[in-house]
């Protein structure tokens, strides 16, 4: 079981310290676990939901509209933000390593083939059966289910697919949080209510010595530590190096300026909609469905993605889509909800109710057969989108003025949209209807604001994607890690996490993060037992 802060002495020491049990920290702890170190994960919150400790995620925010209510974005808790993940997963895809010429600071300094092996054996810690590639024929082959009859064309659109994590159930993604209590012990020590404070380097700031972490009443600790990972997310992992200024003014790893900048997330949200009754003629491309394989039955979502070849030509970013039900005002199912739960306006969600006898009886029957999809009444299917941004210096995050309760300033985010992010939202919605067309499936209505050629509307907010804040270059000038997620210029200290990410893709994040902290556990396990540093004695803390 964790142990609280509170209870452990005023001086820690560890080999590995690592700062956040969210699925890069926990990964990374499980990881090393088997590879005699000894391993102390610091986790700012507790088992259960706290209130107090979700303040500490507070920001300030002076760009783009964003969603400053940080519970739905962000937790602070044993497990950290995939508490309340969805389980949406994709890796990137292979265009993505690549250095575009119309997408400025693109190109990971790592390639797809590099990621292969992790992301294999990120599997287990996510749930995800076999296929995890990008290439929607991987899921033909491993379902044996028939490819759709038709393709779209390959020089413009690219079938593809997301398949969802699996906990207990195919509808329930994995909970990081019950994985990593299993898993701890005397060598992977879990403290909960210790929020880190400060990283502590060496004198010349050249190396990491250990950090300084404060329980829920601010009273500070300090760990000694050879190695230490930052896996506090993206906007904290910025946040904590630039707020440890007793050495370096700037902070810690910011010698050249780039902490924090490259803020970015990925734009969501509909482009255009299909008539309810269009579900069952596109339902061979764009489907969600429970899927029985040889390793268990898994949900997997079809869609469409942008073709590299569309992207070249047009200059665009990556994108993928996909639909979502879009549930009309006259929803039974949705009316009985506010009846029992007292927000009801009564008589009208009544004749609602009784409006729909036979959709009722058909949910209940796949809710009790514990399919979990219950039909509703639809006003429409939304054609969603979700495409990468543009790697912007100046979309980052800095420090405000106002500190929290321990004194650390709150991060201030100016996120910027570039004009290339509804450009190619525009562009793919009017190239996608022709698409469609040819194939004889049904053709959707551009959504007001693409047909309008209005900018993004407010409800295209960040999605709890954070990107980019400590990006990998093998060059200090252009990045803040290296290419095994060491800060550059200060040894010992790690990153892990989508603050690395140089550039977003369309995929869902966390897939790539934990493929990424298994390949940082196996640089970690090879340098720690090649003896590479000296533990540094309490004294030189500073
Ligand atoms: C509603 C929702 C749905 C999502 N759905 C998906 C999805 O379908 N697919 C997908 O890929 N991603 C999804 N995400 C995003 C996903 O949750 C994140 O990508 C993932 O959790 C990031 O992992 P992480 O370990 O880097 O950070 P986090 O999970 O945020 O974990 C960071 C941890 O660090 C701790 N911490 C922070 N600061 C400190 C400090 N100073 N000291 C000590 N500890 C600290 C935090 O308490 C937290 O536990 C979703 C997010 C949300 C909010």
């Amino acid at each position: 079981m964790p142990t609280s802060l509170r209870d452990l002495p005023a001086d820690l020491s560890a080999d590995v310290c690592i700062i956040g049990s969210g699925p890069a920290g926990a990964t990374l702890a499980r990881e090393l676990a088997g590879h005699r170190l000894d391993i102390l994960l610091l986790e700012s919150g507790g088992l259960e939901y706290d209130p107090a400790a979700e303040t500490l995620n507070e920001i300030e925010s002076v760009g783009a509209p964003r969603i400053l209510d940080q519970t739905i974005i962000r937790n602070r808790g044993l497990g950290g933000t995939a508490r309340i993940w969805t389980g949406r997963c994709t890796p990137l895809d292979d265009i993505d390593h690549e250095t575009r010429p119309w997408v400025c600071h693109s190109g990971w300094p790592i390639g797809p083939e590099t990621l292969k092996p992790f992301l294999a054996r990120a599997r287990p810690y996510l749930g995800l059966a076999a296929p995890v590639r990008e290439d929607a024929d991987d899921l033909w082959a491993y379902t044996g289910l028939p490819a759709p009859p038709t393709r779209p064309d390959p020089a413009l659109f690219l079938p593809c697919f997301w398949q969802f994590s699996r906990g207990r159930h195919p509808a329930e993604p994995v909970r990081i949080r019950d994985a990593l209590l299993a898993d701890s012990g005397h060598k992977l020590r879990i403290v909960t209510d210790a929020t880190v404070t400060r990283l502590i380097p060496n004198r010349e700031a050249r190396a990491i010595a250990g950090v300084e972490a404060a329980t829920p009443e601010s009273r500070r600790h300090r760990i000694r530590a050879r190695l230490v990972v930052l896996a506090a997310g993206g906007i904290e992992n910025a946040r904590l190096l630039l707020a440890s200024r007793d050495v370096c003014a700037a902070g810690l790893g910011n010698a050249r300026g780039l902490v924090g900048r490259f803020l970015m997330d990925h734009v969501r949200g509909g482009i255009a909609v299909f008539r309810p009754r269009d579900a069952g003629r596109l339902a061979p491309h764009f489907a969600t469905r429970l899927v029985r394989g040889p390793e268990g039955t898994h949900l997997f979502s079809q869609g469409w993605r942008l073709s590299p070849a569309l992207q070249a030509r047009e200059g665009l970013l990556n994108g993928a889509f996909w639909l979502s039900e879009l549930v009309s005002p006259q929803d039974p199912w949705s009316a009985l909800k506010r009846l029992a739960s007292g927000l009801s306006t009564g008589l009208a969600d009544a004749a609602r109710i009784a409006a729909h006898p036979v959709l009722l009886a058909r949910g209940l029957w796949s809710s009790l057969g514990g399919s979990g999809a219950v039909p509703r009444r639809l006003a429409g299917l939304e054609l969603n989108a979700m495409i990468e941004q543009v790697p912007d210096p100046e979309s980052r995050v800095t420090l405000a003025e106002r500190c929290d309760r321990h004194g650390v300033p709150l991060p201030r985010l100016d996120w910027r949209i570039d004009p290339a992010e509804p450009r190619t939202l525009r562009i793919a919605a009017e190239r996608i209807r022709p698409v469609l067309s040819a194939l004889g499936l049904p053709v959707p209505a551009l959504a007001d604001w693409v047909r309008a050629g209005d900018a993004l509307p407010p409800d295209f907010a960040d999605v709890s994607h954070h990107i980019g804040t400590t990006r990998m270059a093998a060059d200090p000038a252009r990045g803040v890690v290296d290419l095994d997620g060491q800060v550059h210029g200060v040894e010992g200290l790690y990153v892990a996490g989508s603050s690395v990410f140089p550039t977003g893709g369309h995929a869902n994040p966390t897939l790539t993060i934990v493929a990424l902290a298994i390949r940082l556990a196996d640089h970690l396990a090879a340098s720690a037992s090649r003896g590479r540093r000296e533990a540094l004695s309490i004294a030189e803390l500073g």
